[in-house]
């Protein structure tokens, strides 16, 4: 029988759209199968700032890659070359050297290429001056390695990617949970069954259903003990399945199970994500003030690095306190910088005193406890001038933990903090693949006609991550899992 599908790809999110979009550039009839609804379209990928980390030369070198409506302020712009080797470097370093060196090289070597290869598919980039930016002597400095985004962020990259799909002649099923994968007895993948009980069959599969974020009992099973109570920041509907699929039909697991992304986040925010606010919920501005935990105590040094290579890991931190939630703290010195979209949007949950012990009384904590933390850290500043867009090395000296960089007494009222907790946004472990894309078999060879990219592939990052690599991650092993999908499709074919 003529299998109606050349490549199915399950998950559609970017690393599925992108994935879809390379096997379709090859030539096969392809078909998306999206668990959730039109309404729920894009995954994670729909939550996200549409970040995106690539190697580049410099301001100059992205002319051709973002948007000319969007290149105004260039003349009073400073970007300095982000290279291979720095991208690589920061890989190899936040991930304490476990990154998987193969899938790292690609994922460098093509971040660049991938992001023309989107934009000629119709994606549209900014520079990220909202995030990645600050103002200095009249010119907009950029930081932390990270400088592109999609327009519109995740809902317009969404809106971008569906658009393209709808252009190409991908096929798109929404409400199409994917339970398990088709196998002919040699193990060979022959399509997938839905949970209606339909059979639809295809030379070749990619999985891009996400990581297991959104499945409390998986999380509290690999992450450990509370990861259950985590809040969800993307989409409910990541819960493992394509790991899980694909682990049953004898793919290899890989990369740091108990190992996930968790950023600070909303104390008052849903369970799962929440479609309006989306990456709103994101309290990333605490390298300019302190955090504290419930006991009024201070647990992480808050300046360690840009946010851009802390965020990641510091969900985990929040976690481990003895409630599960913590509190950042800000002067109205540090207000002005403060990203407007996370700190001032609709529904954030806050306190403001014109006295710490106001501020203790609201939250709950111990007052003096509070009061001697605040004391204790503002007269262990080494001061030197404060300078957002570097790490300026104001930092603290003879407390624990320390504060490395942008360390600026809190002394000027009103004091206003922002409780948040623990918010997961994807799970590090995952499946094995080759630089092809291919999912590894328990023997390491390929399990012939299955391929996959994007959150559900592990051994890329572990422990941490630097932002703006997991759209990064999923286009470029998405594209490559669709041309090896299309490419297995047309031997099957022969
Ligand atoms: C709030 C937030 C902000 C973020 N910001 C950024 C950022 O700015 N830059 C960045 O690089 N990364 C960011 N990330 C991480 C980023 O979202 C992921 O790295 C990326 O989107 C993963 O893409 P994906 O295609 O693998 O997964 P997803 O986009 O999550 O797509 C997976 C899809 O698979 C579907 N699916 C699941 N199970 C099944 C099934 N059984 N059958 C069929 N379909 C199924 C899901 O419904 C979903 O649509 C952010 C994440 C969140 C939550």
């Amino acid at each position: 029988m003529t299998a109606p599908w050349d490549v199915i790809v399950v998950g559609g999110g970017n690393a599925g759209l992108c994935a879809a979009q390379s096997a379709r550039q090859e030539g096969a009839r392809v078909l998306v199968l999206e668990k959730a609804p039109r309404q729920w379209a894009g995954g994670n990928s729909y939550f996200t700032a549409g970040a995106m980390r690539a190697s580049h030369g410099g301001l100059a070198d992205l002319k051709d890659l973002v948007d000319p409506d969007a290149q105004g302020r260039f003349p009073f712009t400073d970007l300095a070359p982000y290279t291979d080797d720095d991208f690589l470097d920061d890989m190899v370093r936040v991930t304490r050297g476990r990154t998987d060196a193969d899938l790292a090289r690609v994922l460098v070597g093509e971040s660049r290429a991938t992001m023309d290869w989107l934009r000629d598919l119709g994606l549209r980039f900014e520079l990220m001056y909202h995030r990645q930016a600050y103002e200095a002597d009249g010119r907009q400095r950029f930081w932390g390695g990270l400088a592109v985004g999609v327009v519109g962020g995740g809902k317009g990259m969404v809106e971008q990617h569906l658009a393209a799909a709808e252009r190409t002649g991908v096929q798109m099923r929404f409400d199409s949970p994917v339970t398990r994968l088709a196998t002919a007895s040699d193990g060979t993948v022959q399509g997938v069954v839905l949970a209606c009980g339909d059979v639809l069959e295809s030379r070749a599969v990619v999985l891009t259903t996400g990581g297991f974020e959104a499945n409390p009992q998986m999380r509290a099973a690999h992450l450990g003990p509370g990861w259950d109570l985590a809040l969800v920041r993307g989409t409910p509907h990541n819960t493992g399945d394509g790991i899980r699929m694909a682990l049953d039909a004898g793919a290899q697991p890989h990369g740091h199970w108990s190992g996930c992304h968790a950023v600070a986040w909303d104390a008052g925010a849903r369970p799962t994500g929440d479609r309006e606010l989306t990456n709103q919920l994101t309290r990333g501005g605490y390298p300019f003030g302190i955090v504290v935990n419930t006991d009024g105590r201070r647990f992480i040094d808050e300046g360690a690095d840009f946010r851009n290579y802390t965020y990641a890991k510091y969900g985990a931190e929040i976690l481990r306190q003895p409630t599960g939630t913590a509190v950042q703290i800000f002067d109205a010195k540090a207000a002005p910088l403060l990203r407007p979209e996370e700190y001032a949007s609709k529904d954030v949950t806050s306190v403001t005193s014109d006295t710490v012990r106001g501020l203790a009384r609201e939250l709950g904590i111990d007052e003096d406890r509070l009061v001697s933390t605040i004391e204790e850290f503002n007269a262990a500043i080494i001061d030197s001038p404060f300078d957002p867009t570097v790490k300026d090395g104001s930092r603290t000296e003879g407390i624990e933990p320390p504060k490395s960089n942008w360390a600026q007494p809190l002394d000027t009222p009103p004091y206003t903090a922002y409780p948040v907790t623990c918010g997961i946004t994807f799970t590090f472990g995952g499946l094995r693949i080759d630089p092809d894309a291919h999912v590894l078999g328990t023997c390491g060879l390929p399990v012939p006609g299955l391929h996959a990219a994007g959150e559900l592939v592990g051994g890329l990052f572990y422990f941490n991550y630097p932002g703006g690599s997991g759209l990064t991650a999923g286009s470029v092993f998405g594209r490559r899992a669709g041309r090896s999908a299309a490419a297995a499709a047309a031997g099957r074919a022969r």
